[in-house]
């Protein structure tokens, strides 16, 4: 070993000795913080299928591939960093001796023919990733999804990789000019190209191999030392985070909320105790595990940001920025709380003075903090992000490490309105009406069948008819709300013309309590959910055809955890199987100037994309061989399906105001309008309330709001005037 390669190797080794000693103190940092989460059973069933989600969504990049340029170009750069590992590996080997190789690996010609191609397609990948970052960069993009994302740490780990993917190349260029590198120049072209151009010297094998561990090695230290620097541990974190998310089979954690629960179980709010359960989530500690592995996972990608309808239109929420919140103030109070300190329920201090006493300032400062509160407080989340969120789901279906946002956002939620009773004042009201009324209008319960008045035919009710198929269930919004009872009238109509034996619970219908849950009010919603699911269990029903995507999704989805099993379908899905059965038929054809807004219930939430758009485009073409175009004859909207964007009444949002920033039906009625449609199809009374309410501001009244069942009903009971 001549002098390069003894000096060469000890830098390599103290260097490395650093690194490992940086990365497991982190390592074992991270566990800690994680382990102060409250314990969470339901992460651990069904392991067979986490193991199958987890290589499917890691290695198929099944979620990253939502934005496929982004995803294949990540793909490599993940794939690179895995099998190019073991190159640097490798290059300790160089340090030593120049001509020594990987063992095992290091001679076999197909091992060089994969890391050969994969570093070739790594090298532009990452420049892509490097050039999308720099192009999307917050100095440049006013609405970058970059904005608040570290972004020194993402340039540092991409640089870092297209370093080692370059240097890995010149090492095996110099063993090709100095004939120490025997694979075939078809396995490895560039390698070869290079060693034609390369001097033959054995010490610039060993130089560039310290280079590349020293490069290495930079990024270990760093990320060592940068505890929260997710965009680089979520290399090692998102293999845990996907492995334990909420559904085992790989589903976003959408649909229903994570029900409320106290050290890890579910709680029963009549037998809760106030000295010993939380409610919702005051400290940061009070989150499950799950919630603090989330928060240290995240990328800083901004996906969830860029889809946010609050953040688009001007709200101080972001949902990368809630998560990054969380994450930094959870790891700054970490000290404070692994020294033993803490709040009990009442807010009093656990630990002992002895036990604090030697805690940082700054954790000691951050154990301060309200979880929840203005900027005068210091607070770690601002009340204005944390009510501006409509739950639409669009941050948990895009995200790539599924983080679960909605859940976190309503774990704060609650503790703030059950605990502190603090919530925008104007959505007391609903809450009042929804406890003494069942609905959240206030309106007298007993004029809740008044929908069925004029019309040809009546409408059966439980107990008055033996047996029924479908239960339909009108909801609060389809009872009480003119333009909402519409479209009840229609589906009735529509369901009565096709033969459909269903039978209504008139006045014992009372609100599935949607929005008193995604407020936070856990009591007022179990008061009311248990209610009807006794009363759904005594009807005997034992299918649900719901109008309203809350209902629909609440019954169908929410009140299993209490019992209730009976499959529950929307009303489009319904008249999509009436239609293709022939139970209903289309005769006169709709106006094809039609486009469709997908709710957030009915589609990102429960994957309702596809009956709604048969049913129009049915009633679009009806006479018609084949739709125009060959398609459905809708003209679809750029955010659609899973990428729709909300209308802004989701998350109970629908009972606030909306004071800041652009109004959010305004966002979504403006590119409605410009698909020049003159009617806009809905599936949700709740769309059709804040969209109708947008193409009024817009001035544009010669446009029609229209559920989808409204608009078949035109089609196949035509009057003279329609
Ligand atoms: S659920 Fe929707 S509104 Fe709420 S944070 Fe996520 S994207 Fe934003
Ligand atoms: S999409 Fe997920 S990983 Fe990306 S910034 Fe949002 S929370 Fe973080």
């Amino acid at each position: 070993m001549g002098g390069v390669q003894i000096v060469s190797t000890v830098l390599a080794v103290a260097v490395t000795a650093v690194a490992v000693a940086l990365v497991v103190r982190a390592v074992r940092q991270m566990l800690a913080v994680i382990r102060l989460g409250q314990p969470d059973p339901t992460r651990s069933n069904d392991r067979g299928t986490r193991l199958a989600t987890m290589f499917r969504e890691t290695f198929g990049h099944t979620r990253m591939f939502k934005w496929s340029v982004v995803g294949a170009a990540h793909w490599f750069v993940m794939i690179g960093f895995i099998v190019l590992s073991t190159l640097v590996a490798g290059a300790y080997f160089e340090v030593v001796n120049p001509a020594w190789e990987l063992p095992v690996l290091g001679g076999w010609d197909v091992f060089a023919f994969v890391t050969e191609w994969i570093g070739i397609l790594g090298i532009p990948a990452i420049i892509v990733l490097i050039a999308i970052r720099l192009r999307q960069r917050p100095s440049r993009t006013s609405n970058s999804r970059f904005a608040g994302s570290t972004m020194w740490q993402a340039y540092f780990v991409e640089y870092v990789i297209l370093a080692v993917l370059i240097l890995g190349f010149l090492i095996r260029g110099f063993k090709v000019a100095n004939d120490m590198f025997h694979h075939p120049a078809w396995a490895t072209p560039l390698s070869h190209a290079l060693g034609a151009v390369l001097p033959a010297w054995p010490n610039a094998i060993t130089i560039t191999a310290l280079i590349k561990i020293l490069v290495s090695m930079a990024w270990a230290i760093t990320i060592g030392l940068n505890v929260t620097m997710g965009v680089a541990w979520h290399r090692f974190l998102a293999f845990f985070n996907i492995y334990y998310k909420r559904n085992a089979d790989g589903a976003p954690a959408l649909g229903a909320l994570k029900p409320m629960t106290s050290n890890g179980a579910p709680i029963d709010l009549e037998e809760a105790d106030p000295e010993k359960d939380t409610f919702g989530v005051s400290q940061v500690e009070h989150f499950g595990w799950k919630g603090l592995l989330d928060f240290s996972t995240c990328t800083e990608c901004g996906r969830c940001q860029s889809q946010c309808p609050a953040w688009n239109t001007g709200k101080p929420l972001s949902p990368k920025l809630v998560v990054l919140s969380l994450r930094d103030h959870a790891y700054a109070k970490a000290p404070y709380l692994l020294a033993g300190g803490g709040k009990d329920l009442s807010g009093d201090e656990k630990g002992t003075a002895e036990q604090l006493a030697n805690v940082n300032v700054l954790a000691l400062a951050e154990a301060e903090r309200p979880l929840v509160g203005g900027a005068a407080e210091l607070g770690v989340i601002d009340p204005d992000a944390l009510w501006s969120c409509t739950m639409c789901g669009a941050c948990v279906e895009q995200c790539p490490v599924d983080i679960e946002h909605i859940d976190h956002i309503v774990d704060m939620r609650r503790y703030q309105v059950m605990i502190e009773s603090s919530f925008p004042s104007e959505a007391g009201a609903m809450l009042r009406n929804l406890e003494n009324k069942g609905n959240p209008w206030g309106a007298p319960p007993n004029t809740r069948e008044d929908w069925t008045k004029g019309l040809d035919f009546a409408v059966p009710r439980v107990g008055e008819t033996e047996e029924f198929e479908y239960l339909f269930w009108v909801g609060c919004a389809g009872a009480f709300e003119d333009k909402a009872k519409k479209t009840t009238r229609a589906v009735a109509t529509l369901l009565n013309e096709a033969g459909v034996n269903f039978a209504i619970l008139g006045n014992n219908e009372t609100c599935t309590g949607d929005p008193a849950r995604r407020i936070g009010n856990e009591f007022v919603y179990q008061m009311l959910a248990q209610q009807n699911v006794e009363t759904i269990k005594e009807s005997g029903a034992l299918k649900i055809v719901a109008t309203c995507p809350h209902c629909f999704n609440t019954i169908g989805n929410e009140y299993q955890e209490l019992g209730l099993d009976v499959e529950v379908v929307h009303h489009t899905e319904l008249l999509a199987h009436l239609v293709k059965t022939g139970k209903l038929t289309p005769v006169a054809p709709i106006d094809g100037g039609l486009t469709y807004h997908d709710p957030c219930f009915l589609g990102r939430h429960n994957r309702v994309f596809t009956p709604p758009r048969e049913v129009l485009g049915a009633a679009i073409g009806a006479g018609a061989t084949t739709s125009a175009g060959g398609g459905t004859g809708i003209i679809e909207m750029g955010r659609r399906e899973e990428r729709s964007f909300c209308c802004g009444a989701g998350g109970a949002r629908m009972w606030m105001e909306e004071r800041i920033g652009k109004r959010i039906n305004v966002e979504r009625t403006e590119e409605a309008l410009a698909t020049g449609a003159k009617t806009i199809a809905v599936g949700c009374p709740f769309c059709s309330t804040m969209i109708t309410d947008g193409v009024r501001s817009k001035g544009q009244e010669e446009v029609e709001v229209i559920d989808v069942a409204s608009v078949l009903l035109r089609s196949v009971k035509p009057t003279p005037t329609a």
